[in-house]
């Protein structure tokens, strides 16, 4: 028997195969059961990948004899100061597991994908009756590249239908609740993901972030969660929503967990074009996470060595902000100031343009993406409906806020009306842009709150769409400027502390184009600071 913590991450995982004679076939079963016990109340699994999961565990668990049995009495071989060859023994209880986590930096991890991300012979819905069937023919870059890590895949989750949405309630198949209290949303798009990480169904997930759905479900369930530069992860096999604002991330409970698996993802790939060749990055987030996995005074260490010239800006603390947020982010910012961090105060006037630009460019080209989904070459037919006409299939196959999506960007990308609306929000995303670039001229990131309230109640919203999309108003600027943006829990709660007003909230950075280092590193000293409260 062992035992696994509420909110486990990679390295406990890791512990446990090192220290005990758990299997991966073990300690994917172990979180099976206990999803499908915690999932009862919370509704993010969508459907389990138990035969995947299986086969997955199986192979590590194969992986576990191999390593053993290579690395069972070896030395190493080393040159001493006279140049001669000398054996140095090492230690053979730990040696095997090094070198399987060096090939492996994932090996026997159970993690969870959201439900728009595809993987070979498996289903995968973008929570819509509209893809309610459909098999998946080839897999997303992402899904390889966490199986080539050694990662178990053990579920798919819940989502916002093709992702539109800031709470979850667009899922065809049922709300998903808050871990921390069930009468309020987990956000969204990524609700369900969020979900299963913080009340511990898997150590980790994988969401899409157009406008804001890693972030602002991370801020609801107390998750460390990025949407990287723009092209650091390859969209290749992932449901498109709006293709020039889409990226994927982690959803993880520590910031090294979210490092290391963003590391593992990122890279150029051959099967979208946008992405860039982030080696650089790679190499910097490897060393991060070495230099922090090896010392764990670390976070000491680079609070006397890096400082940081950190801008606040205005337009992210307007009126409609929560005051126990703000003051939650007050006192993060006095601290930071203590730890030798400069504070300096900017200007985004821009900011205000946000909403509308995001919701221009975002309908136009999420209009141009639903197109495909016609019941013909994609798409749920549904039986009783004789005649296949595609404007019937569609009328079925959608729920409203994808319909209202599709009629906006339609509309806005008329003719007649294309100058008037696209081409003027994609003039101000460019001046959005610029004003990032111009602001990061005097400082090396951005801190302010991810999300101006706290999770809210089921049905507080969904009838009100810009209320809804209001809620989101703090997260739209980095999807439209391309730049990186993180979520850090200001509370790491346990889940059984449902205390009156224990939900969670975050703080958020933003950073310049491919600066994710940078903003690691002033993740670990919040982390660190709010640990130690
Ligand atoms: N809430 C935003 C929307 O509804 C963000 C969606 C997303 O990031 N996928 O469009």
């Amino acid at each position: 028997m062992f035992a696994v913590s509420k909110r486990p991450t990679i390295s406990e995982i890791h512990n446990l195969y090192l220290l005990s004679d758990a299997m991966p076939s073990d300690v994917m079963t172990f979180f099976l059961n206990r999803s499908l016990k915690i999932d009862i109340e919370i509704n993010s699994v969508l459907r389990y990948t138990k035969d995947l999961a299986i086969k997955e565990a199986k192979d590590c668990d194969d992986l576990i004899i191999e390593y053993k049995n290579r690395y069972k009495a070896k030395s190493t071989v080393e040159l001493d100061s006279s140049n001669l060859v000398r054996s140095v023994p090492i230690n053979p209880s730990t040696i095997w597991f090094d070198k399987l986590v060096e090939d492996y930096p994932l090996f026997g991890i159970p993690y969870d994908l959201k439900d728009n991300i595809l993987v070979e012979n498996e289903i995968v819905t973008g929570a819509s009756q509209m893809m309610r069937d459909f098999v998946a023919p080839y897999s997303s870059t992402v899904y390889t590249k966490l199986k080539e890590a050694g990662g178990i895949l053990i579920s798919r989750s819940n989502l916002d239908e093709w992702a539109v949405g800031a709470s979850t309630e667009n899922s065809a198949f049922g709300f998903t609740h808050n871990p921390f209290d069930f009468d309020k949303v987990p956000g969204g798009s990524s609700g369900g993901p969020a979900a299963i990480v913080a009340s511990g169904q898997a150590v980790f997930s994988i969401g899409t972030d157009t406008g804001g759905s890693i972030r602002v479900p991370a801020a609801f369930c107390d998750l460390v969660a990025i949407k990287p530069t723009y092209g650091i992860v390859s969209r290749y096999g992932i449901m498109p929503l709006s293709s020039s604002l889409d990226q994927a991330g982690p959803l993880t409970n520590t910031v090294e967990d979210n490092l290391l698996v963003l590391k593992i993802l990122s890279g150029k790939d051959s099967g979208d074009q946008t992405t860039k060749d982030s080696k650089n990055i790679a190499i910097l987030l490897g060393e991060l996470y070495n230099i922090y996995n090896k010392s764990k005074s670390y976070r000491k260490l680079l609070t006397t060595t890096k400082k940081l010239k950190i801008g606040i800006p205005s337009e992210y603390f307007s009126d409609g902000l929560d005051p126990e947020i703000k003051e939650k982010i007050d006192d993060i910012i006095i601290k930071l100031k203590v730890f030798g961090h400069e504070i300096i105060d900017v200007n985004l006037p821009l900011t205000k343009y946000g909403l509308a630009v995001y919701y221009t460019v975002m309908t136009v080209e999420a209009a141009t993406n639903l197109q495909r989904y016609d019941g013909l070459r994609y798409g749920t037919q549904f039986e009783h409906l004789e005649n296949i006409l595609y404007f019937a299939h569609r009328e079925k196959g959608f729920g409203d806020e994808p319909k209202r999506r599709i009629m906006l960007g339609t509309f806005a990308s008329s003719s007649g009306y294309y100058d008037a609306y696209y081409n003027t929000a994609t003039k101000i995303r460019e001046m959005m842009r610029r004003e990032f670039v111009k602001v990061f001229e005097i400082c090396d990131i951005l801190l302010a709150p991810t999300t101006p309230e706290f999770a809210f109640n089921f049905g507080e919203k969904i009838k009100d769409p810009i209320k809804m999309y209001l809620s989101d108003a703090l997260v739209y600027g980095a999807n439209l400027a391309r730049i990186p943006a993180i979520n850090i829990p200001l509370k790491f709660i346990d889940i059984d502390e449902k205390t009156i007003r224990s939900l969670p909230t975050g703080v958020q950075l933003i950073g310049p184009e491919f600066s994710e280092e940078i903003m690691y590193s002033l993740s670990f000293d919040i982390q660190q600071l709010v640990m130690t409260k």
